[in-house]
């Protein structure tokens, strides 16, 4: 696990709780030092800890920020080219990019589980985070059946389900359910604060519930939509048609029904979503990675392998 922080220290944690033996690595040395106190295996050096999984031809996590990621590619390029490599940061085309630039794309296979909160670091881990979760295993042309295996297997050890989708597809996808939603919560945050100590002392739960991801720290909330800009241009666009179209028809016809209704109507869906066992087809088989893509865009889940 390189990167002990939120995810890859719950990550750590679930790990080893479902019978791994795992290692990570945290930069800083307080992080180490509290996840040793915690009774891990971890080192602040990631040379050794990329030796340690070469000789064992471990798979590797790599849970660090977008913005750190390219550094940490050339130290697995260079120490640990031999083993199998995935990853859990929110985006996932621009990470396949920069993996291939490092020549290690026949061994990768993207993640990113959804799940999370807006707490950060070693101590805001939790082994049950992923429990119950979605964990996208990105399933892009030329996928190593066999590395993809191990990153849904190491996803559905943690208690999640798997949802096959190629990266630039999950991109899109995710710009409209995680990245939009964190720029419209701190667009909310700064209106509601705006209206000065009566406004934010009224408030209570929709703009808690509104607000909660803009407590998010600034630093990965902007590696998040900065690395995913061109499916979030698409998403802004449509909520400002959106409201701009609801602004003029509250201005010229007193009424919000349009917007209040198709978006009743929208979260119902939400909530009456239906998912399916994705069975029958195996890595590796002819057609497997359309047919798994194709399975995870009608609600199809790998809840076993
Ligand atoms: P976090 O709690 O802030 O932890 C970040 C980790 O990355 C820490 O271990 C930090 O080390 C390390 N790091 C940061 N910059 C680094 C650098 N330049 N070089 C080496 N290590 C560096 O963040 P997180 O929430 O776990 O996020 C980690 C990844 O998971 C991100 O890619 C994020 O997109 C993804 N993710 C997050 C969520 C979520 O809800 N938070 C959900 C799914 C996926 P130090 O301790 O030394 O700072």
């Amino acid at each position: 696990m390189l990167g002990l922080g939120l995810i890859g220290g719950s990550l750590l944690r679930a790990a080893v709780a479902g019978g791994r033996v795992a290692w990570g690595y945290n930069r800083s040395s307080d992080t180490v030092e509290a996840a040793r106190a915690d009774g891990f295996d971890a080192d602040s050096d990631l040379i050794a800890t990329l030796k340690r999984a070469e000789a064992d031809k471990a798979l590797i996590v790599i849970a660090v920020p977008v913005p750190a990621v390219d550094a940490v590619l050339s130290a697995i390029a260079e120490h640990a080219p031999g083993c199998p490599l995935t990853d859990v940061v929110s985006v996932k085309a621009e990470i396949a990019a920069a993996v291939s630039r490092h020549g290690l794309a026949p061994q990768y296979v993207g993640g990113h589980p959804m799940a999370g909160t807006s707490e950060s670091g070693w101590t805001a881990g939790d082994a049950d985070l992923f429990r119950g979760a979605v964990w996208v295993v990105a399933t892009d042309d030329g996928a190593d059946p066999t590395v993809w295996s191990q990153v849904a297997q190491l996803a559905l050890d943690c208690g999640s389900e798997v949802v096959p989708a190629e990266s630039a597809e999950h991109d899109r996808a995710a710009a409209r359910i995680s990245h939009l939603p964190h720029i419209l919560a701190e667009t909310l945050a700064i209106t509601g604060d705006a209206g000065g100590p009566l406004a934010l002392g009224l408030a209570a739960g929709s703009f808690r519930d509104g607000t909660r991801v803009a407590g998010s720290a600034p630093a990965l909330v902007r590696a998040m939509c900065e690395g995913n800009r061109d499916g979030l241009l698409i998403a802004m666009d449509e909520a400002l048609d959106l409201l701009t179209r609801a602004r003029r028809d509250l201005a010229e016809n007193g009424s919000t029904a349009t917007l209040v209704e198709a978006g009743y109507a929208a979260r119902s869906a939400y909530e009456t979503q239906q998912t399916s066992d994705i069975t029958g087809i195996t890595p590796g088989d002819d057609g497997w990675i359309d047919a798994m893509r194709e399975a995870g865009r009608h609600g199809g889940r790998v809840r076993n392998l």
